[in-house]
């Protein structure tokens, strides 16, 4: 850097500033500075507030009063305290700083914009930042590829999609930072196709950054088939793995309950010695959880060098969607044992654990042990739980009192847990009042007007089912559309009901006619009014038998070797039929099924259900 005093530095040893490492050595070297007379010398002084605002702690303080003794401040010393107060999160002083700089009628350089403007972020300042965005322009710096970037960054954050695409469009050259930062900038807000149309446009060799942009938009929007092409796609194109993107990755094979696709990034983890941070870890741990491989969930969590409270809670949070309860409050008593102190979501997967398991008693028990052991108020989740717990075991009037005497009002979660508990003990006079509150609580959810329609079905008030339905046309509430998922051979199958998408369908519907058939030499008598009224039931003109799960069921028999344990994932509620079906099927078939539902697992095995009915 060029400098008018650079004469002065020639008999000065700025060396030693090089060497300073401490404040006080820097104290020391500020003295000397001053007894030579160079204390108003911007080059040399501008280096002693560099040193303190980027060292820690209370350095800022001596910063600033620093740049008060400093008669005429140049940009990179205003630059370097801007970074001070961004460094540490004091966004406000950081533009005030800014305007008095200009009213110093000190001219901005291109390092003092991406510092506002990231201050203007960070701030919520958006009016200010539209003005410093004029302030570019007039000042010259329209075209500067940094202060064009963080401008992008800045809009981005605000939502400001367009004007971040008019800078972005305006750009002579872009870097992969305003390309990843268009990405995701449209990602963050749920446009996810606008950042695939910016991904695709863009020319040179994509980093992983970028690509890791791109996977993140889909995974954070549900887009899990399509994150796992992408991914396909960036292997062909040999581009580094890193962490970040193997934990989206895993986060994408848990959502379509991939188990191989999960295992193949596990196994690269393993094999490129890559760092298992906490993140990391738990992404495995709650992948095989919920890919229903339980056992190896446990076996990365034992083989764990740390276990965070976030490792333990998901293994806990496993055990509990796995109904065993009892395994849970065992991990849970080795975590107190090992001094690791829980925190509320170990309490609500604990509570979560003993409601899956009917295990009333040690329920009561954790939900008064969390305040007296651990000082832990309950939060409403924790209400939810105990309202699940009780409603489950059947004790509709206690849970009701429960939520009566709750000391916040209940949301839809605990309403729906009654309203659920309603179903499950067929106790329509209670699920008719619980059932109408929720639908006026959340009017666009189809599950609660499902799950109340169920309630009158069942105890054969088929006019009251016609007007739930005439409600949800009214209101134009659509049911959310059912779909099985079963992995063969690394392929992802997926199912809706009736649907004939697969190119194997006519086998598969010839497998599902043998199998129910089969079946009722063991016993099965399939529900048939059940077409009306069963739990939020895939489309109601599609029958039964040709749910989505059994489709995917009679593929995994297809395909799979005798023996050998299906998986299949189900976003919505398993139905009484198919849940019955299952059973069956185990024992006829002597298979193991895990079937993750919509709230939970069912292990099927010789003719038992692990949720033992209850789900
Ligand atoms: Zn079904
Ligand atoms: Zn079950």
């Amino acid at each position: 850097m060029s400098s008018p005093h650079i004469q002065a530095t020639n008999y000065l040893p700025l060396q030693a500033l090089e060497s300073c490492s401490t404040m006080a050595e820097l104290k020391q070297f500020h003295s000397q500075i001053i007894k030579l007379g160079l204390s108003t010398d911007n080059y040399v002084i501008g280096r002693v507030v560099k040193f303190c605002s980027v060292s820690k702690k209370d350095s800022l303080i001596y910063a600033l009063k620093v740049f008060d003794t400093i008669p005429k401040p140049d940009a990179f010393i205003y630059n370097t305290i801007m970074r001070g107060y961004l460094q540490r999160n004091l966004p406000r002083p950081c533009i005030l700083l800014y305007s008095e700089m200009l009213q110093d009628f000190v001219l901005p350089n291109n390092f003092t914009f991406p510092c506002v403007l990231g201050a203007c972020c960070d701030g919520y300042a958006i009016e200010e930042g539209r003005q410093i965005h004029a302030h570019t322009l007039k000042l010259g710096f329209g075209l500067d590829g940094f202060t064009q970037n963080s401008l992008i960054h800045m809009y981005m954050n605000f939502k400001s999609l367009k004007e971040a695409k008019k800078v972005f469009d305006k750009m002579l050259k872009r870097d992969v930072v305003s390309w990843t930062s268009l990405i995701s900038g449209y990602a963050k807000w749920g446009f996810v196709d606008e950042a695939l149309k910016v991904f695709e446009l863009m020319p040179a060799r994509r980093n992983s950054i970028v690509w890791n942009a791109m996977i993140a938009a889909y995974v954070q929007s549900n887009r899990f088939h399509e994150a796992l092409a992408l991914f396909q796609r960036m292997k062909e194109e040999d581009v580094v793995l890193d962490k970040y993107i193997l934990a989206s990755m895993l986060s994408a094979c848990t959502g379509l309950g991939s188990l191989e696709q999960g295992k193949w990034i596990h196994c690269y983890i393993d094999k490129h010695g890559i760092e298992l941070d906490s993140k990391l870890a738990t992404s495995i741990i709650d992948m095989y959880c919920k890919c229903g491989y339980l056992e190896k969930a446990f076996h990365v969590f034992n083989g764990l060098d740390s276990r965070g409270i976030s490792s333990w809670n998901c293994m806990i949070g496993g055990l509990a969607m796995h109904g065993k309860g009892k395994a849970a409050i065992e991990l849970f008593k080795e975590m107190e044992s090992e001094m690791v102190p829980p925190d509320n979501i170990t309490f609500v997967n604990l509570l979560t654990a003993c409601a899956h398991s009917c295990l009333i008693e040690k329920g009561r028990h954790y939900f008064q042990y969390m305040t007296k052991a651990h000082g832990i108020e309950p939060k409403i989740e924790h209400y939810g739980c105990m309202v699940d717990l009780l409603g489950r075991a059947g004790m509709l009037e206690e849970a009701t009192k429960f939520i009566d005497e709750m000391p916040m009002s209940p949301n839809e979660s605990v309403l729906g847990a009654l309203l659920g508990a309603c179903r499950i003990h067929k106790n329509s006079e209670l699920g008719e009042k619980i059932g109408k509150r929720l639908i006026d609580l959340e009017p666009d959810n189809s599950g609660r007007y499902v799950l109340l329609s169920n309630i009158y079905a069942n105890t054969g008030r088929w006019e009251d089912v016609a007007n739930v339905r005439k409600l949800m046309d009214e209101r134009g509430v659509k049911k959310t559309p059912g779909f099985s998922i079963i992995e063969l051979e690394g392929i992802v199958n997926e199912f809706t009901a009736g649907g004939r998408a697969h190119p194997e369908a006519k086998e598969i519907y010839a497998k599902v006619d043998e199998m129910l058939k089969y079946i009722r030499l063991f016993g099965y008598v399939p529900e048939t009014e059940g077409v009306l009224h069963e739990a939020e039931q895939e489309e109601s003109e599609n029958p039964l038998n040709y749910h989505s799960e059994k489709l995917a069921m009679a593929l995994g028999l297809l395909k799979t070797r005798p023996g050998e344990t299906l998986r299949i994932l189900k976003n919505l509620r398993v139905c009484k039929d198919c849940h019955q079906a299952s059973k069956l099927i185990s024992k006829a078939y002597n298979r193991e099924i895990i079937v993750r539902d919509g709230n939970r697992f069912h292990h099927f095995k010789m003719g038992e259900c692990s949720c033992a009915d209850y789900w």
